[in-house]
């Protein structure tokens, strides 16, 4: 089944260059998490990625995101009831990332399902973020989703707000601040990603080095298919990847 091979090479394929990328930034292969975007995969390459032990998922839209956290966890409780003569590499848990725009009425239904929240953008959306988390007594861990790049259209809080939203949100004690999350503008050359990956980093590590959000404070998301080596040798410690894993999608999925 070629579909499965592919998917396999690219994944090794993939962990290889982010190996490379870690190691020109003088840190370990497994010092950077990738987090494959699964809103194009096949529920197949999906099972394959878990087989091959791949642990973190991430998904921009939540009726999908509900959807493939229903299918994974089936799938991994079905594979883990087959006795196996082999250990298994299925993972007893994968860990979902939401990495789209999150809307408060839709909280809710997402902090259940998440490891980590990338795209808290708004002093209201962190609000209601405490306030479900609160009521269902877990602590949510998020990332705050910086605008670096100065794109109007784009997501996400101008960089100047960054620390005063983090500030504020030092009293919401169900949230975690782990750390910032960026995109660069759309772009076919990865080197012009470098402008934006270098001050998201500067504005990350400044905010570090200040102490007051805790050791945890320790996430640096950014980096996609088309840029991820260069977000690496910006600082970045979890990339985002679909289209280098999955491939391009077949069917234009909005018009
Ligand atoms: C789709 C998406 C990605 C992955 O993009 P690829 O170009 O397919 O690697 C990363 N981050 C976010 C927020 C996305 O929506």
């Amino acid at each position: 089944m070629a579909i499965r091979d592919e998917t396999v090479e690219r994944f090794h394929h993939v962990k290889q260059r982010v190996a490379d990328a870690a190691q020109r930034s003088g840190r370990r292969p497994e010092d950077v998490i990738v987090v494959a975007v699964t809103k194009t995969a096949s529920p197949d390459q999906i099972r394959q990625l878990l087989e091959l032990g791949h642990v973190d998922l991430g998904e921009n839209r939540v009726q999908q995101l509900t959807q493939r956290v229903a299918m994974t966890e089936e799938f991994i409780a079905r594979h883990h009831d087959i006795p196996s003569p082999r250990p298994s590499t299925v993972p007893d848990q994968v860990r979902w990332h939401m990495i789209g725009h999150l809307q408060r009425n839709k909280v809710k239904t997402v902090l259940p399902l998440v490891k980590l929240v990338h795209s808290v953008d708004s002093l209201r959306l962190a609000e209601e973020v405490q306030a479900v988390a609160s009521k269902q007594d877990r602590e949510v861990e998020v990332l705050l989703q910086v605008n670096t790049s100065g794109e109007k259209q784009k997501a996400g809080l101008a960089a100047p707000a960054v620390p005063h939203l983090a500030e504020q949100m030092q009293t919401m004690f169900n949230i975690r601040v782990r750390g910032l999350m960026a995109m660069a503008p759309l772009s076919d050359n990865p080197e012009d990603s470098r402008p934006t990956f270098t001050r998201t980093a500067e504005l990350f590590n400044e905010m570090r080095e200040g102490g007051q959000y805790g050791e945890r404070f320790n996430v640096l998301s950014m980096g996609m298919s088309n840029d991820f080596e260069v977000a690496i040798e910006c600082g970045a410690n979890v990339v985002r990847i679909g289209r280098a894993l999955f491939g391009e999608p077949v069917e234009a999925a909005t018009p």
